[in-house]
């Protein structure tokens, strides 16, 4: 039924990127992925590459923060444990994933990203909202929030 349909939003499988349909209402319940089984929330941030980034990034419906970072790079692995803790904060409504600029050189090249560390909030696709440089857990989630509102 439609009425029923519209309240669905689409999220992809943090595991397996198959795309799943879920009620609104029971997002924050803790569903599986109807493939494999998975947690479509793992309170931890998804790591992306070429092969399921549009699944997050562009057709799931809920909005993801990326964390565009590279293995050389100190602040960057510096952050990690940050960006981390904050995604259990801000799940379900928002999804976290760290994009390798080295391995996937094209998606950086996309969104333009010149430095790194660099934190960007999608939606759809579209960016509304990017962040240089290393952050502490709580001005991360503070940020993103605020974003969200905003955004
Ligand atoms: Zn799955």
């Amino acid at each position: 039924m439609a009425g029923t349909d519209s309240q669905a939003l689409i999220i992809a499988c943090p595991m397996c990127a198959v795309l799943n349909r879920v009620p609104s209402s029971k997002l924050g319940a803790g569903g599986k992925c109807g493939k494999c089984g998975s947690d479509l929330f793992a309170a931890a941030p998804v790591e992306l590459d070429a092969r399921n980034f549009d699944a997050h990034a562009l057709r799931a419906d809920i909005p993801m923060l990326v964390d565009f970072w590279a293995d050389w790079c100190g602040p960057c692995r510096q952050m990690a444990p940050a960006f981390a803790a904050a995604a259990p904060q801000l799940e379900p409504w928002l999804r976290l994933g760290k994009l390798d600029t080295q391995a996937d050189q094209a998606i950086a090249a996309r969104y333009a990203i010149r430095t790194i560390p660099t934190m960007l909030i999608l939606k759809k696709g579209k960016e509304i909202a990017r962040q240089s440089g290393a952050m502490p857990v709580q001005a991360i989630v503070q940020w993103a929030r605020q974003a969200l509102r905003s955004g």
